[in-house]
């Protein structure tokens, strides 16, 4: 089982992605949690590479080293935990390549999507949470998490609307796969939405 969780930055992926791996835990159940971009040593080079680089890497450039990131993690970890049965819950697959690249950067979302999938051999996730949130709320957080602002304040603010309604667009075309969430919610109640269905696929 492949669950990813997917959203703007300060929508509590990593949060919940925690809470869910306790409970499958609890359960019996052998979890690998990962993220991307770094999910393995040559992607927190990767990783490196692109964030400390903003700026200065082209938009080509950046979706390749995302690229590279995914090829390398699908293969060395995804893969091969999947094909032991165990459950893999990452923060952030394709879906953030197609928003942040693919609309984000406008590279386009059909381009960076092929790109993705090719980079993944072609490895969706059986379900995508994405925690939608407004731009204002995340800021809002900013007290709890600095570097959410710093992230946030990277990019303009077309940036990031671009990115959501990317994200949406994904989970319009494709609901079978995604659950969408209001990231504004409490932690508690996403948590409570987001094992429901994790349940049903269990
Ligand atoms: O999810 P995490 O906070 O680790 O993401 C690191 C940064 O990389 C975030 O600021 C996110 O906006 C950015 N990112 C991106 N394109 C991706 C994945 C992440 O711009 N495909």
């Amino acid at each position: 089982l492949f669950i990813t969780l997917e959203g703007g930055d300060g929508s509590g992926k990593s949060t919940q992605a925690a809470l869910l791996t306790e409970w499958l835990e609890q359960g019996g159940h052998t979890v690998v949690r990962s993220r991307e971009p770094g999910g393995t040593d040559v992607g927190v080079e990767i990783r490196q590479i692109v964030l400390h680089h903003r700026g200065e890497v082209s938009p080509r450039a950046e979706a390749l080293l995302y690229a590279a990131d995914r090829a390398q993690h699908v293969a060395t970890k995804i893969r091969p935990a999947l094909a032991r049965g165990e459950i893999v819950i990452q923060d952030r697959y394709l879906d953030s390549s197609v928003a942040y690249q693919g609309a984000g950067r406008v590279l386009g979302a059909a381009e960076v999507r092929a790109l993705s999938l090719w980079a993944a051999e072609d490895l969706l996730p059986d379900l995508t949470i994405l925690l939608d949130l407004d731009e204002t709320v995340a800021r809002g957080r900013l007290d709890a998490d600095n570097k959410v602002f710093d992230r946030l304040e990277a990019e303009k603010g077309e940036f990031h609307a671009r990115v959501r309604a990317a994200f949406l667009a994904l989970a319009a075309d494709e609901p079978g796969r995604f659950l969408v969430l209001d990231a504004g919610a409490s932690v508690g109640s996403i948590a409570e939405s987001i094992r429901a269905r994790v349940a049903s696929l269990l």
